[in-house]
This record gives C-alpha cells, structure tokens and sequence, in this order.
C-alpha cells in the first residue's frame, strides 16, 4: 500500500529495479479507488479494464530494461473536459453525457508518447465554471481531509483522486484558478503553466485566453514531470509558444515580492499566517523580501467576470443540439436548440451564458468587454513593472481554507471571490504555483502561491522544490495514508 504515496521517481526506481511492477501499481490504484468513490466521487469513469494491457506492456519493457523514461507505467487521473481518443468526454455536462472523443488532446498524445496509463476521468464543475466542482451534472466531489467540505474547483475530481491516492498525479484545467485552488484545499502541488505553453489543442474551451491544462501532484517534482511531458509548441493550437526558457535568480539574489493587495480584507487571518510563515523561512535563508502593490488586482474579479463569461458564451454556442451531444427535438430547428440548451445546460453555466451575451451586445460592449479588456491591458503593465523589481510574488493561493459542501452554492458571488488571489495570474498569463504549507485549525490543508514572469516555469519550480523542501509538509490525509 505504501506504494501509493511514492513519488513518480520513486515509482520509477522500484519499476527498474523490478521491486514492483507497473501492473502491481495499477491494481493497488483500483483497490484504492474501489474503496475510496463512494465516499469522494472523485472521477466520473475509471479505466480499469482498457488500460491493463497498457500496464502489461509496461511490465515488459521493464523487464526487459526498455522502459521510455520516468512516467512510464505510471497511472494519472485526467479531467473530465479533456478528450482520450475512444472516451467519453463529458465536462460533467448532461449536454455531453454520451459524448466519446474521435481524437485525442495534444497533452494525451504526448503522455502517450511517454507510455503514461490513466485511472480515468475526474469529475468537474460543468464546463469548468465553478469553484466547488458542485456545479457537476453527475454529483459533488467531497475533500478526502473531510468530507463535510468542498475539494475546490473546477478540477475538484483530479485533486481528490491525487489526494486519496487514487491517482499518482492528474491534468486539471486552469482558467481562473482551477487547479491551485483544489490543489490547496487537498494539500496537494497545483501548477498553471506560462499561458500557452501547453497546448489547448483538445481541451473544452471554457474561455480560451485564460484556460491552461496543468498538473496536480503530491511533489513540485511531480509536477514538474508532468509539466515537462505536455508543454511544447503545438501547431494545432494557434496561441502556443516555443517554449524558450528564462532564467530566474534562484538563491539568495533572488528578491521577493509580496502582493499587499492579497494580505488585505477578505484574507484570513490563517491562510495570512502561512504567507508570513514562508517569508520567516525565505528571510532566513537570506532571500531579499519586500511588500509590492498592484493596486488593479483589486479589480480581477470584476475583469474576469466579464471576460471569461463573453469567452464562454462564444464557446458554448457550439452545443446547439447538431454538432455534439445532446439533442432534444422540436418542431422547428430554432425550438429544437432553443430545448437542447434548455435542458443540456446547468444554471451556472446559463448564468455565465447570459452574462457574456450581454456583456458583448451590441451598445454594451465597449463600456463592459472593451472596458475589461483595457484593464487587463493595465493589470498586465502593472505585473510587468513589479516584475523589474521582484522575481517571485507570493501571497495566499485562496483567502481561506476549503468550504463545507452547500456552504456557497446559493451565493454565486462570495463563491466568485475564492478565486481572487489566483485570477490575476490567469489575466496575465503569468506562471503560478500553489503548495501546501500547513493545516488550519479546522485541520484543513492551506497553501500559498507563488507566480513569475511569462517563461520562467522552469525557475518557479526550481524555487517551489526549495521552499517544499523547508516546509516538509504530509500531503496525506488521514485515511488514506495506508
Ligand atoms: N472558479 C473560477 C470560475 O468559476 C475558475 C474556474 C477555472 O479555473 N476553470 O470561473
């Protein structure tokens, strides 16, 4: 059982050294999922049978000491809204409910490439809108440190499957903090790539200048893994970048910016206190700190929620009932679509709908989407000035601990504001990282979060490991540590 909580390189070892094989690790994951769905409904399909042979031919190549690199035979869970050839891809929509993918997205093609396996497919928030992933057509998700609370949202299933070790690490989607906030609220490593250096190419757009596939993990190392198999220029996806690295002061030269506007109202005092604990550690190790202000972040939730709704409301208007999914006859065309989104849809994602239609109506766009789009221009300025003095920026990655399920669901708008220290990020393209740093007093997991410069992933992580290493966090939940 210990295996479960091994790192991919442990993994790694014990497969060359043929203590354990990748089969043996995969039918411990289905004991561990067996026994853990009931109570977490992390995933909405599970791949027991399909991808044995998978880790069959893994054992082979093992034993045969032709193993492709460090994530073969190694099983990851992925999000519900990113396609597996042959699979169903349903974004937790019952728009989507039957819907099976002719193809397979850029980052599975490339896991493929490194003979990786996968457990399945992990619940959502439908079409990733949503902070709780209770906004699933299929049912919540519950937090495996408590299942009273929330795992966070929208990749709520990829955190719980990683966090129960059901999984060894997942693909989550990240457009407004989807993968850092479960990630912190499961005590687990969350990271959002520089936007686009992962391709797109076969995600479910949500809003497609913000949305950013990602891994969650036990380790930044891990992460790091799995981020180096998917990033990579892809022609399919006309905003990916060559990804050419910068490099950023890591030791002590390194200067670290505290974002003042994230250490104020609405921030609790504990996910405060885990900041403050970082920056004891990173004084002593000499680091050069200072408090920064970027007074637009105080503006991300209203600029985001009027971007990333006019995004979607684009998107969406694919599922009309004739090119995907489902379809709810009527007696004229426009009836038939008029009924399938009716019935196909969940309230928030028409809420978002509706938001976004309005907001890029003819004699409201300028003064609503042209408005949002000029402050992020100005939100984008400010991190690029801040970014001449400070190499880091950390602050909390959510303003507090996890939230009981039912907690939030009929305020959409105090649900909006948990992600407002990880929007900002997602805004301007910047890399940003939540780890875990301790637990509250509730015995919840909290985090922080650390953001970079465009192309300086690699470095973030290279910071992340160190700070990981001084923190020496337990990312296993009791219950589950066995
Ligand atoms: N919680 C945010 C939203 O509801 C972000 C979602 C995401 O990152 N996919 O839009």
């Amino acid at each position: 059982m210990e295996l479960l909580n091994l790192s991919i390189r442990e993994l790694n070892k014990l497969f060359i050294t043929k203590k354990t094989k990748p089969s043996e690790l995969y039918s411990e994951i289905f004991n561990r999922s067996a026994s853990s769905e009931a109570a977490l409904h992390a995933h909405l399909s599970l791949f027991e049978e399909t991808n044995l042979d998978k880790a069959k031919k893994s054992d082979e190549r093992f034993s045969k000491s032709e193993n492709v690199g460090l994530l073969d035979g190694i099983p990851l869970a992925i999000k519900d809204n990113i396609n597996i050839k042959d699979e169903k891809t349903t974004c937790s929509s019952k728009m989507l409910s039957n819907f099976v993918s002719p193809y397979n997205a850029t980052v599975i093609s490339k896991l493929d490439t490194e003979q990786t396996i996968y457990t399945g497919k992990t619940n959502l928030d439908e079409f990733a809108m949503g902070s709780s992933t209770e906004n699933s057509a299929f049912g919540l998700t519950r937090n495996p440190w408590n299942t009273d609370y929330v795992p966070g949202g929208s990749s709520g299933g990829s955190a719980a499957s990683v966090a129960s070790r059901s999984s060894i690490a997942a693909l989550g989607s990240d457009t407004g903090g989807s993968i850092r906030q479960p990630a912190s609220f499961c005590g687990l490593v969350g990271f959002k790539p520089t936007y686009g250096s992962v391709s797109r190419y076969g995600l479910v757009a949500f809003a497609s200048s913000l949305d950013q596939i990602g891994p969650i993990s036990k380790s930044v190392d891990d992460a790091r893994i799995v981020y180096s198999a998917i990033s990579g220029h892809d022609s399919l996806d006309s905003t990916s970048i060559n990804d050419e690295q910068i490099e950023l002061p890591f030791e002590k030269n390194a200067t670290i910016g505290i974002v003042k506007e994230l250490m104020e109202d609405g921030i609790s005092e504990e996910s405060k206190k885990e900041v403050e604990k970082v920056i004891d550690i990173l004084k002593q190790k000499g680091y050069n700190i200072k408090e920064v202000s970027l007074p637009l972040i105080k503006l991300s939730i209203s600029i985001y929620y009027l971007i990333a709704p006019a995004e979607c409301s684009a998107n969406l208007a694919r599922f009309d009932g004739v090119r995907y999914g489902l379809r709810v006859d009527g007696k004229t065309s426009y009836e038939m679509m008029e009924k399938t989104r009716a019935e196909g849809f969940g309230d928030e994602v028409k809420r978002r709908i509706l938001l976004g239609t309005y907001a890029l109506s003819a004699g409201y766009y300028d003064e609503y989407y042209g408005k949002a789009l000029r402050a992020r221009k100005k939100m984008v300025d400010e991190f690029s000035t801040i970014f001449k003095e400070c190499d880091y920026l950390i602050s909390p990655t959510t303003p507090t601990e996890a939230f009981k399920a039912g907690e939030k669901t009929n305020n959409p708008l105090e649900m909006y504001m948990s992600d407002l220290c990880t929007i900002p990020a997602n805004l301007a393209g910047l890399p940003a990282i939540s780890i875990p740093t301790g637990l509250s007093s509730n015995n919840l997991p909290l985090g922080v979060q650390i953001m970079s410069k465009p192309l300086t992933d690699n470095s973030l992580l290279d910071f992340s490991e160190m700070l990981e290493k001084e923190l020496e966090f337990n990312s296993t939940p009791e219950g589950w540590s066995k």
